[in-house]
């Protein structure tokens, strides 16, 4: 089974010149904890969790771009399954934005989206 078979699409996605205060409004009305942050061309350049949110509270962070996570782990729809959760595992994260040939974001999938696979609730 490929990546494209099981994305969850379409991906939320934000700019990155939203508010900090913004992002978190768009993960809790759509019960997500990954939000891709695309440019202006829609090109991926972060990825922010519920987790970016609570440091940027805990360190007083007032900017998406100084809290998402710029080097973002991703997947592409031609991509095994089995090696998406490889590369979840090995750099710890728990969802990974999945890319086009163009280089656009087309989906997401979450470890949630893994565990339904083997039929474990996350
Ligand atoms: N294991 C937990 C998880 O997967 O959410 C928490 C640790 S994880 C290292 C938290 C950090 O990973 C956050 O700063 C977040 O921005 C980053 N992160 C989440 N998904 C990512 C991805 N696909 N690529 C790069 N960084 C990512």
């Amino acid at each position: 089974k490929l990546v494209g078979d099981i994305i969850s699409k379409p991906p939320i996605l934000a700019n990155q010149n939203i508010s900090i205060n913004e992002a978190s409004k768009i993960l809790i009305e759509n019960g997500i904890n990954h939000l891709p942050i695309v440019d202006e061309n829609k090109n991926l350049v972060g990825i922010i969790t519920s987790w970016d949110i609570a440091r940027a509270v805990a360190q007083n962070k007032n900017s998406i771009l100084e809290i998402m996570t710029a080097t973002v782990i991703s997947s592409t729809v031609d991509e095994p399954i089995d090696v998406l959760a490889r590369k979840m595992s090995i750099y710890n994260i728990s969802g990974a934005p999945i890319l086009d040939k163009n280089k656009k974001v087309v989906g997401m999938i979450t470890a949630e989206d893994l565990s339904k696979l083997v039929g474990i609730r996350a």
